[in-house]
């Protein structure tokens, strides 16, 4: 099995890697460098037509494989992602600009882990039965949807494009996944893995290519049942416009302005050290990231002097390098608005604390799209700053008095996906995680992620859950039998 990244990327359709219909390529870019490095296809409806084809045949025996043969093959998937962890996290980290530490530490084992979550997954699924008493006994019998759309965006790339796809396979179902056209090369060196793997012809066809063109045609297919969705709530909105109407099944994973609350009785050290990983982690490029940091007046001062400290020694540099803590943001469009996003938080008085530029690199990365970890402060809850989604190593900081001065900043925000509780107070960590109106929330801890918990947003941030019986549910249609005794 061959994992170098090559030039030219394929997509996989019916067991076989081929090139766009149409003939058509975009260019994949190495943040980091600023160069082209590989061709990406530019797929359309045409090649989402073929992938749905060849997925409906698959289904015929797949929906029928035994859960323990669904498990055999997803386990194996898992394992060879393992056995590849260093070409894949290399792979992830020239698409993705992100530290090639991280990449080796957090997306891949976290893939692999995915699969091997949702292999044991379709061993232990079971069902509920209803019982009437002496009249009848209903059963419910949970079968695959058929052939499901799996969409993903570039931050976690394998990360979240394995998150849907393991869970959609596990139930029995076949797929037509497309990643990120920003990050699209371990979507396809997922598909040689699943190859080797012996996952069967057609059961997941990969196809790479633009929201418009090819993410829009897989939702609007009629022979694809269900869409799993994680990116923007633009998109989401676009994708749910189009679903609606088709009834559907649809899981939309969107974006997030998370407050990270932080109450004076806090654990010091530990609120300091995970503040600045859920502020920057990823270039600050996670849609669970506490951008919005809400701290206790009676130590803002105290917490400001030493945020900016520590944010300061964060060392934006070459990805490859170990010393690097940020590396670059994904691409160059992203880095214009984030910079603009920070023009536009100046426009609205808010001053800089750290940061506010971009990053100049010598030698391999001096064309590379580099932003310095940047501390905003000054800025109502209101202004467009502390409501849309930056999603860059940017953060906010406001204070506040009270617990309930706190809960109304917290959500004051059209999103709801995640938030951050920082005390020592037993009573208060479980008073306000019940008033804060999102779908995940962590106290005294950040991105500790079992994969049983549901996961997703409340408002702005999507419809749906992911993770354990949730996903296994989202991709199977239920259905009761009675029977009268
Ligand atoms: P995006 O919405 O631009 O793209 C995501 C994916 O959808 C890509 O594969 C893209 O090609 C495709 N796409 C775009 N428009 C489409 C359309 N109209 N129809 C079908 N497919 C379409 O998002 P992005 O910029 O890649 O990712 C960043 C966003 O993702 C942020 O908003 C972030 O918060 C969000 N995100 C959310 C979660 C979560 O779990 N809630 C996780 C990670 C990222």
């Amino acid at each position: 099995m061959d994992l170098t990244a090559p030039s030219k990327i394929a997509n996989y359709i019916a067991g076989s890697l081929q090139a766009p219909l149409n003939g058509k390529y975009i260019d994949n870019i190495n943040p980091a460098t600023g160069e082209v490095y590989s061709q990406t296809p530019d797929s359309d409806a045409k090649d989402v037509d073929e992938a749905v084809g060849a997925a409906k045949m698959a289904f015929e025996s797949w929906g029928k494989t035994p859960a323990e043969e669904r498990f055999r093959i997803l386990n194996r998937i898992a394992e060879l992602i393992d056995q590849n962890l260093e070409a894949l996290a290399l792979a992830e980290t020239n698409d993705n600009g992100k530290p090639l530490w991280l990449s080796k530490r957090v997306d891949i084992p976290r893939a692999s882990s995915n699969f091997r979550f949702f292999a044991t997954g379709a061993m232990h699924f079971s069902t509920e039965s209803h019982n009437m008493e002496d009249k009848a006994i209903n059963y419910t019998l949970r079968q695959p949807i058929g052939v499901v759309g799996c969409i993903s965006p570039w931050n976690l790339p394998l990360y979240l494009f394995t998150w849907k796809i393991a869970p959609a396979l596990a139930a029995g179902n076949c797929v037509v996944a497309k990643p990120s056209e920003v990050t699209p090369m371990t979507g396809y060196l997922l598909s040689i893995i699943c190859k080797e793997a012996g996952l069967p012809d057609g059961v997941l066809n990969i196809l790479h290519g633009t929201g418009p063109s090819c993410g829009a045609a897989i939702v609007a297919h009629p022979g694809i049942k269900a869409i799993s969705f994680t990116g923007s709530t633009r998109a989401g909105r676009d994708i749910a416009a189009t679903a609606g109407p088709m009834f559907k099944k649809v899981s939309l994973e969107l974006g997030g302005k998370n407050p990270n609350i932080i109450f004076a009785d806090c654990d010091w050290d530990k609120m300091m050290r995970v503040t600045l990983q859920s502020s920057f982690s990823n270039q600050g490029q996670i849609c669970l990231c506490g951008s919005r940091v809400l701290v206790e007046e009676s130590i803002y001062e105290k917490f400001k002097e030493e945020f900016i400290a520590r944010a300061r020694k964060l060392t934006v540099g070459d990805p490859l390098e170990d010393s690097s803590r940020q590396g670059a943001v994904v691409s160059k469009m992203h880095y214009d608005k984030v910079m603009g996003m920070i023009q536009q938080a100046k426009d609205e008085g808010g001053t800089i604390l750290l940061g506010g530029n971009s990053v100049a690199l010598e030698g391999r990365c001096k064309n590379g799209y580099f932003i310095a970890p940047t501390i905003i402060e000054g800025l109502g809850p209101n202004c467009r700053t502390n409501m849309e989604e930056i999603f860059g190593p940017v953060v906010t900081m406001q204070s506040f008095k009270t617990e309930d001065e706190a809960l109304q900043l917290a959500n004051t925000s059209d999103y709801g996906l995640s938030a951050t509780i920082w005390t020592q107070d037993v009573s208060r960590a479980n008073r306000v995680a019940a008033q804060v109106h999102s779908g995940i929330i962590w106290v005294n801890c950040w991105l500790l992620r079992d994969l049983r918990t549901p996961f997703g947003g409340f408002k702005n941030s999507g419809v749906g859950r992911e993770g354990g019986w949730d996903a296994l549910r989202f991709f199977t249609e239920p259905k009761n039998v009675c029977i009268e005794l």
